[in-house]
């Protein structure tokens, strides 16, 4: 999940009435995708969401501070939970508590997060939109793509991964191709050992909370096969 920093947008208002008018403005700042699942919006369809809902807060029903963008699946799984006491991708390093895999699984990264609390905390924001929903899950439904989609662009990213270690195509086209699917922490996860196209994954895509990525942008040692 994509930490973002909304303040690096100048141009938004402190307040929108209706609050709907914001969503050109948060598109603008943070991309046209769901800040949860990070479907492109033309998939997906995306909207103004709020942090804080709506009608349990109501005095931060139109205050830019508490909008982000939420496709129908991640907006409706969240509903009206409290997000108190978890990660959240405008505070934290949402990137790297989690891991994505080729199956299209998101889970805790055990390995960035050694503490219970801390593991507890990004399995919070898991469960707050329901991105552990898969076949076999129980609350799991076949209209909810958000699972496949990420295996799909898995699938595309590992197939681009092959053209571009191959020098058939260049760092550009990786960017162009994640901008149009979306899942940029699925870019990063693919493209993890190049750190050329990280750099320009975490500088292009709008408002993406760089300091967080100074240390990890560093070459690492591949694994042994
Ligand atoms: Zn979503």
């Amino acid at each position: 999940m994509r930490p973002v920093n909304k303040r690096e947008f100048h141009a938004c208002q402190a307040e929108y009435h209706p609050y709907g008018t914001a969503k050109n403005d948060l598109i603008s700042a943070l991309g046209g995708y769901c800040s949860y699942c990070e479907r492109q919006s033309y998939s997906c369809g995306i909207d103004v969401e709020h942090i804080k809902h709506k009608r349990r807060y109501a005095n931060r029903a139109t205050l830019w501070s508490n909008f982000l963008l939420a496709c129908k699946n991640c907006n409706s799984v969240k509903g009206t939970q409290p997000v108190k006491g978890m990660f959240f991708p405008t505070i934290s390093d949402t990137f790297r508590i989690f891991a994505y895999h080729r199956d299209g699984r998101v889970d805790v990264n055990q390995a960035f997060l050694t503490q219970p609390a801390d593991r507890q905390k990004a399995q919070a924001l898991i469960r707050l939109v329901g991105l552990d929903r898969r076949p076999g899950h129980p609350d799991y439904s076949a209209k909810d793509k958000r699972w496949s989609d990420r295996k799909q662009t898995w699938a595309l990213a590992q197939r681009y991964l092959a053209h571009y270690q191959t020098g058939n195509i260049d760092t550009q086209v990786i960017i162009d191709l994640a901008k149009l699917s979306g899942g940029w922490s699925i870019w990063m996860t693919v493209f993890k050992y190049l750190p050329p196209v990280l750099t320009r994954l975490i500088n292009e895509f709008p408002a993406t909370r760089a300091s967080y990525f100074i240390h990890y942008l560093r070459p690492k040692p591949r694994p042994a096969r």
